[in-house]
């Protein structure tokens, strides 16, 4: 029988990648979004495949179907989009998890849920473990988003104890690549669409604060890897560790300052006649980030494969094509 997957969010940057790997697997694939901030051009290439559904909706209303899988990534990830509906927001983080954990309890399907590296705030420890508990604010700016995701994880800890719905929970650190919209808002688009564009280059602050970007392959190549694992083995593996609950974080260590990434931005695109100008630092803005990957190393003999300068090449090849204007269209 084949296998049929939800993705809830599937028409964003993440979403649909993985839409169309599941799809090139063989995997019958349903994708539910309300558009928010994805868009159809992400998913016209699946439209015509028979294995492939689009349903608009919005998974803080309860929603029916039996799948084998869930994926749940609904929701804005970009801060000037979380931000421009905190309500919204925190609402599709925990409403939407409920809703998708409901559902898996009345049909047993797997439940696969895209926590963030924001769990952990403004952080003291450096690198991140999974063991860390993190330094957020819950009345900030950001909070819509942190602690809607915080609460999200606690909603999976909760169904895994209380009900064993087979739940696995990954922390995603900064990801890029093709499929992000150009008016996302986040770092690494904003930079090649301005250098693109000959606009000046916004460094919020300083620009001394860093990120560890990924490529988005290797992402979904963990994401597989995890969701393909039969619960027993991630038991034992969390049980080994003296840890109960299986939550992983997924990015690329290398980590840069945002002014290293701006020059390495304009290095590549060396016709741009963009300028660095700096803006204020936006409030709680996360001062260092990079993940501790040992646990998916061991557990999914996983590691990222994508350098930043390779990676960025691809993702400036994408937005200085034809699908640029799809995408500006679309919206
Ligand atoms: P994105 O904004 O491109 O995708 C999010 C998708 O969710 C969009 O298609 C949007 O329309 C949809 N959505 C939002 N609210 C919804 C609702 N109420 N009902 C249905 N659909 C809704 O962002 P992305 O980068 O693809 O992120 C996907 C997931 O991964 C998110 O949950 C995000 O928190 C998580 N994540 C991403 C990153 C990253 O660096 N890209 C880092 C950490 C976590
Ligand atoms: N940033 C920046 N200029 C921009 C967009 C973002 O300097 O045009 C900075 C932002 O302040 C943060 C980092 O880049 O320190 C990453 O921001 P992004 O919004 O991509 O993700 P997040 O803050 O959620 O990690």
């Amino acid at each position: 029988m084949t296998k049929k997957v939800l993705i809830t969010g599937g028409a964003g940057f993440i979403g649909s990648h993985l839409a169309r790997r599941l799809l090139a697997d063989g995997l019958e694939v349903t994708v539910m979004d309300n558009l928010f901030t994805g868009t159809k051009a992400n998913i016209y290439a699946l439209l015509d495949n028979p294995r492939f559904t689009f349903i608009l909706h919005d998974v803080t209303q309860p929603f029916w179907g039996q799948f084998d899988e869930i994926y749940n990534l609904a929701c804005p990830a970009s801060p000037i989009h979380y931000q421009r509906n905190p309500v919204e927001t925190i609402k599709t983080s925990f409403l939407g998890m409920m809703n998708v954990l409901e559902l898996a309890l009345k049909t047993k399907a797997k439940v696969f849920y895209t926590s963030t590296s924001e769990i952990y705030g403004d952080p003291e420890i450096h690198p991140q473990p999974e063991s860390y508990w993190g330094n957020v604010n819950t009345i900030g700016m950001r909070s819509c988003y942190d602690e809607g995701k915080r609460a999200a994880e606690t909603l999976c800890a909760d169904y895994l104890r209380e009900y064993h719905v087979d739940v696995r929970m990954i922390r995603i650190f900064n990801t890029y690549g093709p499929n992000m919209h150009p008016q996302d808002g986040r770092v690494i688009s904003n930079f090649i669409m301005q250098a693109l564009n000959n606009r000046d280059i916004t460094l919020y602050g300083d620009g001394s604060q860093t990120r560890s970007f990924q490529f988005v392959d290797d992402l979904i190549r963990a994401m597989q890897a995890f969701m393909n694992l039969e619960q027993s083995t991630i038991t034992a593996f969390y049980h080994s560790k003296q840890m109960n609950m299986p939550v992983l974080n997924i990015g690329n260590p290398d980590e840069y300052t945002i002014k290293e990434l701006a020059e390495e931005t304009l290095r590549q695109i060396p016709e741009s006649t963009s300028q660095l100008v700096y803006m204020p630092l936006p409030k709680d803005d996360p001062k260092r980030r990079k993940p501790d990957i040992t646990l998916a190393g061991e557990l999914l003999n996983w590691s990222p494969r994508i350098p930043l300068r390779e990676g960025l090449a691809k993702a400036i090849a994408y937005f200085s094509g034809n699908n640029k204007e799809n995408f500006e269209n679309s919206r």
